[in-house]
């Protein structure tokens, strides 16, 4: 399935949530879910019952959207998640987690996960000081994921990080914005992670 270049504000309404897809306008009140916070289209204020399958569904959906990921890698990282010890919801967020791209976006080094994505495809960040141009790249405890040593002259790369920097990163990594670099304490647990899903729901669905 291709990648949704809509209106991305829509996606956050259908899902009656915020999921940060733009950047700063999602920190203010121009932000669609604080002014209409009900799901786009005629029907979007009917009050609907939702089945089983929906509500696993929009879990999924839901997840899927806030990572910005498409739907065969999805399916990919859940079958990794199934393989490895522990809670297969708990491991599917742990692995999209570790994204480069997200990293990116959690260590402050741009304002979405759509940009953190552009900025890894074009090559401004190293990991363990080694070029990596692939977003969907998993890091691991230990590893440093740093601006690289030209982007971080750029003026634009200085002003994106001094624009995030009121963000805090998770406390699963070590942020240092003035050094452009982020340390990789240890991968998150779930508590950790900020997204207001029911992953069980997720393993319902596939379950199936
Ligand atoms: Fe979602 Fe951001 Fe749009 Fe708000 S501004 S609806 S959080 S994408």
């Amino acid at each position: 399935m291709a990648r949704y270049t809509g209106a991305v504000c829509r996606m956050c309404r259908r899902e009656g949530q915020k999921l940060f897809l733009k950047g700063e306008r999602c920190y203010g009140d121009k932000c669609a879910v604080a002014k209409r916070n009900y799901a786009p289209g005629d029907h979007g204020q009917g009050r609907k019952k939702v089945s089983e399958y929906g509500l696993q569904l929009r879990a999924k959906q839901k997840t899927k959207r806030f990572y910005g990921v498409l739907e065969s890698q999805f399916s990919k990282y859940y079958e990794m998640a199934e393989h490895k010890a522990g809670m297969t919801g708990e491991n599917l967020l742990r692995i999209l987690e570790s994204r480069l791209d997200n990293v990116a976006y959690r260590a402050g080094f741009a304002s979405s996960r759509a940009q953190a994505r552009q900025l890894v495809l074009h090559n401004h960040f190293t990991v363990n000081g080694k070029k990596v141009n692939i977003p969907s790249y998993l890091v691991k405890e230990g590893d440093v994921v740093a601006v690289s040593e030209k982007s971080r002259a750029s003026d634009d790369m200085k002003a994106l990080v001094e624009a995030n920097s009121g963000r805090p990163a998770p406390i699963w990594m070590e942020s240092d914005k003035a050094n452009f670099e982020a340390k990789i304490v240890r991968l998150p647990n779930r508590e950790d992670i900020d997204l207001d899903v029911e992953e069980h729901l997720i393993v319902e669905l596939y379950s199936k």
